[in-house]
């Protein structure tokens, strides 16, 4: 079965990206946090690692981006370990919204009880509050520690784009004002919003990407020790969230049309989770697999416009679907 060997599947994936990049030119790249506007739109690289090994990278693969909304996953993450679940889901839900990711709408619904889900910025700001930590840097450590755990070094910071957001937050400032009156915010308002600007201006690479979303597949354990990094409640938790709230207010069609747990960022990543599963064919990422995707062009919902088509394409032609 020609189908089983790395070539072949480097090849089809090869063509696939080739294919999907004249989609670039249909999105737009970020603007609203400067810096990120100058990232080249014509770009798309994908990364997949299976968590058996096999590892398929193809088309602009070398290109450094920041974290932005992806750092929610993890954050959120910690801030489980750190606090537990049933402390930090009473203080944010798991219910999407269906408005865009820095909607402040939904904060004023009289019914509202609190942040909809750690993936809209007013829940990830929430969720920022509740790390442990005096200052941003003592409440990224653990952070900072779970990221090298998994990835092998500890990724940097990329300070322009932090100091680019920070110049430009207004928005998640009113939602942090928002916040702070409703008394979600457990750390002061300029803390907690440095803290969540530095998160979103962590540095990772596509081979990154994968690489978190492997063991996110794997349950929270590394695919090659099988040591648990991420308790695996959590990580079952992350991607029910990733699921259902991953793609901003796409998310509902990326399940329907992908069917996996993703999580996107406005700097053009997509982090996608393929959790292993009974293999109906001989193809290796059914074992399951983490996807990173990069493609700073992106549609109007904030995803990646080429990305989420070459993640649809592969996810059918490879049968990922949980479903
Ligand atoms: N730092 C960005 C913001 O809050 C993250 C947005 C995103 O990636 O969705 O505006």
């Amino acid at each position: 079965n020609t189908k089983l060997t790395k070539d072949w599947l480097q090849n089809y994936v090869d063509d696939w990206v080739d294919f999907y990049l004249k989609h670039t030119g249909e999105g737009e790249v970020a603007s609203y946090i400067p810096l990120l506007s100058q990232a080249e739109k014509s770009h798309l690289g994908i990364s997949i690692m299976g968590i058996n090994g096999v590892t398929i990278e193809s088309g602009n693969v070398d290109i450094p981006f920041t974290l932005q909304s992806i750092s929610k996953v993890f954050t959120f993450i910690v801030a489980c370990m750190e606090r537990g679940v049933p402390y930090v889901l009473d203080r944010v839900d798991v219910e999407p919204t269906g408005q865009a990711f820095n909607s402040i709408m939904h904060l004023e619904m009289k019914q509202l009880k609190k942040p909809f889900n750690p993936f809209v910025n007013a829940g990830a700001i929430t969720v920022t509050s509740l790390l442990n930590g005096k200052t941003s840097d003592e409440k990224l450590e653990p952070l900072f520690q779970l990221l090298e755990t998994i990835l092998g070094y500890r990724p940097s910071l990329n300070t322009d784009v932090f100091e680019s957001e920070r110049e430009t937050s207004m928005r998640n400032r009113a939602i942090g004002y928002y916040l702070v009156e409703t008394g979600y915010l457990e750390s002061e308002l300029e803390l907690t919003l440095e803290t969540y600007f530095k998160q979103c201006s962590i540095e990772i690479s596509l081979q990154d990407l994968a690489h978190l979303g492997t063991v996110l597949a794997n349950d929270g354990r590394d695919p090659k020790t099988e040591i648990e990094i991420i308790p695996k409640q959590f990580a079952r938790l992350a991607k029910s969230l990733m699921l259902t709230c991953g793609m901003y207010d796409a998310s509902g069609k990326f399940a329907a049309y992908v069917g996996i747990p993703a999580k996107s960022g406005v700097s053009g990543g997509i982090i996608a989770v393929s959790p292993p599963r009974a293999r109906q064919e001989d193809l290796p990422f059914l074992e399951g697999c983490g996807i990173g995707v990069y493609g700073p062009a992106l549609d109007k919902q904030g995803n990646s416009i080429a990305g989420i088509k070459l993640l649809r394409h592969i996810a059918k032609q490879w049968d990922l679907s949980i479903f």
